[in-house]
């Protein structure tokens, strides 16, 4: 274990053993606010994108209802702003709200003020349009590295419970590799963490939380790590998915780079039926009622 392993406090055992349901999560932010494409839209021009977060956000919520399934909705506080009727249907159909940030800014962008006002405004418009408690975060992009774990303090003096922010793996646009895999604090004062989840292979960490990855690669190879993580590690994993992934209608985007082609569209036109698999094979709920014993 590194030397920044170590200085985490680990608290997965409080979660071993106990048979709990995997994590179902949704970062709910539309096609044209993902950090791949900001460099070609423009803050400006969203307001007159055509939004297909609406239909999308029907769509899962009529595929969680079928099947039974509750899950945690990372909610843009942007996507409050101008679709409150969509953030008050999800609530209004048992998933618990919490935040995304307002704009999708990642966190290095923020002075450690910036942030806390971005994180503080951002649950108090969820709170005043769901009428429900926001206790968690998940910052876009998954920002929570080693440069700013400050954010895990500076999110628990903002009044939140939990983050879910750090992908304990390698990739060339974040995580932190070292990071313990289940519920650590990273400080005494901070917020709980409940990272992304990953399969230990071969000396290191393999991202198998859903995304990208789960468009990319076969169905079974998903299946297959949640188990683990259930069986062999007797730990609930954390799967998460965007709107606009079930929605391969959505308008093209050009003069991006053919790597942020690739994973942006890649497989869209199966996403459904994957994620029903999903939805139909494993036991799933809401973030809150898992990792914090809220009713
Ligand atoms: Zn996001």
């Amino acid at each position: 274990m590194t030397a920044v392993a170590t200085k985490f406090e680990n608290l997965a055992q409080e979660y071993r053993g106990k048979q709990l349901p995997n994590a179902m999560t949704v970062d709910v932010e539309d096609y044209f606010q993902v950090s791949a494409f900001e460099n070609t839209i423009s803050r400006d021009d969203w307001e007159n994108m055509p939004a297909r977060l609406p239909r999308n956000i029907d769509k899962i919520l009529e595929m969680f209802d079928e099947a039974g399934v509750k899950g945690t909705f990372f909610t843009l506080g942007w996507v409050c702003q101008n679709f409150p009727q969509v953030v008050r249907n999800i609530a209004e159909s048992g998933h618990e709200i919490a935040s995304h940030g307002i704009e999708h800014s990642r966190i290095g962008s923020f002075s450690q003020a910036e942030f806390r006002a971005d994180v503080e405004e951002s649950r108090r418009r969820l709170e005043d349009v769901s009428g429900t408690r926001v206790a968690g975060y998940r910052a876009p992009s998954f920002s929570i590295g080693q440069k700013t774990l400050w954010a895990h303090d500076v999110l628990a003096e903002a009044g939140y419970t939990y983050s879910s922010s750090v992908f304990p793996i390698q990739h060339d646009h974040y995580g932190l590799p070292e990071a313990p895999r289940f519920p650590f604090r990273s400080s005494d004062t901070g917020v709980l963490e409940i990272p992304m989840s990953s399969v230990s292979l071969m000396g290191r960490n393999w991202p198998c939380s859903g995304g990208g990855y789960f468009r990319l690669l076969p169905v079974p190879y998903s299946k297959w790590a949640v188990r683990r993580i259930n069986v062999k590690e007797q730990m609930p994993a954390v799967f998460y998915f965007h709107p606009w992934e079930l929605d391969p209608d959505q308008p093209k985007i050009e003069g991006i780079s053919g790597k942020a082609r690739f994973r942006h569209y890649v497989n869209l036109g199966k996403f459904e039926s994957r994620l029903s698999q999903m939805l139909r094979d494993f036991d799933w709920d809401r973030m809150d009622r898992i990792f914090l014993g809220s009713a």
